[in-house]
């Protein structure tokens, strides 16, 4: 009783030195950089992987008075989660919401919570997004999907490319027209991630960068002893956090995650006045695989490329902040490969001009790729991993972990807590699809 109580206590005066921590969570104040120097290596929670899902979860735990320490091998926001789009997906919560609903609309909750009531600058705005709808097929598509999205409470609509130039001005006039996702918004990525490790930190987790997992052993008394090149690590309960890593980090447990690295690929131009207020997407690819996904047993489903050839083009982007306008769209799985393929950015960028034709005379001024995490299934990997002792994972977040990280955090962090598991994670339950290596 009187540990719960000081628990209590500690959760109090954490969230005091949260909510006042306001202004001061400015980004040139955010970490980029952690030392483990000071660390404890003796923790009740160690998560592996400083993304978006790590410094969530983290930061949801040390929020509610858990001992908490997140490793990460680089800097935080160094892999995915420093290299998206930076678009936050859904379509609000619906009257009845599934998983998809929940890390989606929940995310955004939080991204408003940080933005608005932490005070960290992380260039979030509710921007909502433009679909292109470019032929007939598509077009009667989207009438049936936004009937059925509209009939199950979600916020979407079909509009003319008249009504959408009105709140877009460089959408193509020449298209069948546009779904608008009111509920959907944007952010910086490296920003956001480490305001997420940075509040973490504030609510009194340790961060230790530069620290690589190399090995990781159970103990006999229970838990486990984490290995990285330069110390050793003791926890209770260890979350996988590790994104396209999961399979090789799995393994040093004797298990198989079947999540595979698959390779997006983005382009920017110089900045400039802002010219494109939504994120932009296409309705080509959602058609498309509305039809055929493309998966098998070692495929995921909804990538542009199988066995090395394009079978579709997909899209998305926005104008940053800063006033670059970027756009990717490649979904290749080409193992641990980040080089980005220069005629692929061509057709992206082809893509793109079809949309907002602006783009066509700018020059692409940088180009990047990063991993992202792909559950063979497609469906996020999110809770308890019985096969072994209080091992936990939160990843296989695909093309939407961004958007999609924060609440996937929050319910791995309640889960871990409570030692409950919510209903709306069974879809995610990672018991249907972790084996024994
Ligand atoms: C080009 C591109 C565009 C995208 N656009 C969007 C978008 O607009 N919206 C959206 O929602 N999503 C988008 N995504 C997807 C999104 O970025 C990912 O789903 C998300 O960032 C995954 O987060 P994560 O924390 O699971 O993984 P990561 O961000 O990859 O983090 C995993 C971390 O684990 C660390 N790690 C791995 N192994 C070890 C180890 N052995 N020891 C220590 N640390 C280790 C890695 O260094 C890494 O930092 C995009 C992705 C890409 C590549």
């Amino acid at each position: 009783m009187t540990n719960r109580k000081s628990a209590q206590q500690n959760t109090t005066s954490r969230r005091r030195v949260l909510s006042g921590f306001g202004a001061l969570a400015t980004a040139s104040l955010l970490p980029q950089r952690l030392s483990a120097q000071g660390v404890n290596n003796d923790v009740d929670v160690l998560i592996i992987g400083g993304g978006i899902a790590g410094a969530s979860t983290a930061f949801h735990l040390a929020e509610q008075g858990q001992d908490v320490l997140l490793l990460e091998r680089g800097e935080i926001a160094s892999e995915a989660s420093g290299q998206n789009m930076g678009g936050l997906g859904g379509n609000g919560w619906g009257n009845n919401p599934n998983l998809l609903s929940y890390i989606t609309a929940g995310s955004v909750e939080i991204f408003k919570r940080m933005q608005l009531d932490l005070g960290y600058d992380m260039e979030f705005r509710l921007s909502g997004t433009l679909t292109a709808i470019h032929t007939e097929e598509q077009f009667e598509y989207y009438q049936d999907q936004v009937t059925r999205l509209r009939a199950g409470g979600y916020q979407v609509e079909l509009l003319t490319p008249r009504e959408a130039r009105a709140i877009e001005p460089e959408a193509n006039s020449e298209l069948l027209g546009y779904v608008h996702a009111t509920e959907r918004g944007q952010a910086d990525p490296v920003k956001s991630t480490r305001a997420f490790a940075h509040a973490a930190e504030m609510a009194g987790a340790s961060i230790a960068t530069g620290q690589n997992v190399t090995s990781i052993t159970p103990l006999s008394r229970g838990g486990y002893s984490v290995q990285t090149e330069s110390a050793e690590y003791r926890c209770q309960t260890l979350v996988l956090a590790t994104g396209a890593w999961c399979g090789p980090v799995g393994e040093m447990l004797g298990l198989k995650i079947p999540i595979v690295p698959v390779r997006g690929q983005m382009w920017a131009t110089d900045s400039m006045p802002m010219r494109v207020f939504h994120t932009i997407g296409s309705a080509e690819s959602s058609y498309a695989w509305s039809k055929d996904n493309g998966s098998d047993a070692v495929t995921p489903p909804n990538l542009t490329h199988k066995n090395n050839r394009r079978v579709i083009r997909h899209l998305y982007g926005r104008q940053r902040k800063n006033g670059e306008i970027i756009f990717g769209g490649d979904r290749e799985s080409l193992g641990y490969n980040k080089t980005p393929n220069p005629d692929g950015i061509e057709v992206n960028r082809g893509h793109a001009a079809e949309v907002i034709p602006l783009v066509a005379s700018l020059p692409i001024k940088r180009t990047w790729a990063g991993l992202m995490p792909f559950s063979i299934d497609g469906a996020p990997i999110i809770g308890k991993i019985s096969l072994r002792d209080n091992l936990f994972i939160v990843s296989g977040l695909s093309s939407s972990g961004f958007g999609r990280g924060p609440m996937s955090g929050k319910l791995a962090a309640d889960f871990i807590r409570t030692g409950h598991m919510t209903h709306v994670l069974t879809e995610a339950d990672p018991d249907r699809c972790v084996t024994e290596a």
